[in-house]
């Protein structure tokens, strides 16, 4: 079905070190997210004197993929991190911490299309786990283009044959944009068609992001 999305999972509290976590299948993506902060930022020249820096590192296990990775930072990881850090930093109160870093940790054990996109919605919901304030939460979902067809949320085989890819991450309840990159090409009435499945899916997952963050906070106070 072209406007369907892949199974998603979602938990939140899931590592006890960090100051806020989540854990996220979708499709067959497996990815954790770990947040940190607000803390100090080292070394202190990178310090922004009235705001908070929010740092997202996205990590690729070697193991995540059927050929193994190799390991480490490389451009596409390094290309994620900052467009995931700056989506982030939109919906962050970052004055409320000048000086300080906020830094969220997306490793990807096990991927399988659509990773930035759901390391981008775990990312987000490990902040608001960790007491960050926002917003809003940021949601993000992909369409594509496989043949003729827009698409929503491709999967691995989808996305090997397909033509375009567009990746948008959106603050649902203010309709935001917060990333928007697109792979390949579509005209201007696929890329409308595109949008309008991944507005209707956003809001899916954001009921989802909500209902995770409810789900630990209930069982908090029973
Ligand atoms: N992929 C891979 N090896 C890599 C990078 C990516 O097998 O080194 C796969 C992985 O399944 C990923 C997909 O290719 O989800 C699409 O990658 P893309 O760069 O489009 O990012 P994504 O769709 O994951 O956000």
């Amino acid at each position: 079905m072209p406007d369907e999305l892949r199974p998603i999972r979602m938990e939140v509290g899931v590592h006890r070190n960090a100051d806020g976590s989540a854990y996220v299948e979708w499709g067959e993506n497996k990815v954790l997210a770990v947040a940190y902060g607000p803390r100090e930022l080292h070394p202190k020249h990178k310090q922004h004197p009235l705001k908070a820096l929010v740092q997202c590192i996205y990590n690729m296990a070697a193991f995540s993929v059927g050929d193994r990775k190799r390991p480490g930072p490389d451009r596409r990881s390094q290309e994620i991190s900052k467009v995931c850090s700056e989506a982030l930093t939109h919906v962050v109160f970052v004055e409320e911490f000048p000086k300080a870093t906020i830094d969220v940790y997306v490793e990807v054990l096990q991927a399988g299309a659509g990773t930035r996109c759901v390391g981008l919605t775990a990312a987000s919901l490990a902040l608001a786990d960790a007491g960050i304030p926002m917003k809003g939460l940021v949601t993000a979902c992909a369409a594509g283009k496989v043949g003729d067809r827009v698409v929503l949320d491709l999967s691995k085989e989808e996305d090997n044959h397909g033509d375009a890819d567009l990746p948008v991450g959106i603050v649902v309840n203010t309709g935001e944009v917060v990333l928007m990159q697109m792979d390949g090409h579509l005209t201007k009435g696929e890329f409308d068609e595109a949008m309008g499945l991944i507005d209707g899916a956003t809001r899916k997952i954001y009921e989802m992001q909500v209902a995770a963050l409810k789900c630990k906070y209930q069982e908090v106070g029973e």
